[in-house]
């Protein structure tokens, strides 16, 4: 059986950049459901790292949910050691999270590569996306879906964006 880890912080801990509310909603509601979704299609459980490669586009897609969140929740961690990145790859990374349409992620890899990915899907499930072999190893990533900043931020993306970034570059938030 796959359980919700508990987020490795308060709720509050993100604030004022990304909100309680929004990270009750986000969590406890959106990922909970993705956990809540592929036990019903994975009663037996399993690693998800191999069902992020599932040819059954459901399980995949619950699968990437669980996974791509947990990952999330690691990297906003405010506990974290602060990410040192070049103003080419923050902008880059910045571009790409508002050019893309609809639901979706963009990821920063440990090789320094800026990647988006539609819906749950994870940079390890679509290696054309990038020029290196895999295995890909991010060490950043930020969630586009509308549940991920609605409340707070409404249409206004790029403010969320902005947040994230005060979350992940500024010194002892
Ligand atoms: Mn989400």
């Amino acid at each position: 059986m796959f359980l919700l880890d508990p987020l490795p912080f308060s709720y509050d801990a993100l604030e004022p950049y990304i909100d309680a509310e929004t990270m009750h909603l986000h969590h406890d509601k959106h990922h909970q459901t993705y956990v809540d979704k592929l036990n019903e299609l994975v009663p037996q459980g399993g690693d998800l790292e191999k069902l992020i490669f599932s040819d059954n586009q459901k399980i995949k897609n619950m699968a990437g949910g669980v996974y791509n969140h947990n990952l999330f929740w690691k990297f906003l961690d405010p506990k974290n050691e602060k990410l040192k990145l070049d103003q080419k790859t923050i902008d880059e990374f910045t571009a790409k999270s508002l050019a893309l349409f609809g639901s979706g992620w963009i990821w920063l890899t440990d090789k320094f590569e800026v990647l988006t990915t539609p819906n749950q899907d994870t940079p390890l499930i679509t290696p054309p996306l990038s020029p290196n072999p895999l295995p890909l190893t991010p060490i950043l990533c930020l969630d586009l879906c509308e549940h991920a900043y609605y409340l707070k931020y409404q249409n206004r993306k790029k403010d969320y964006v902005e947040a994230f970034w005060k979350l992940i570059l500024s010194p002892n938030l």
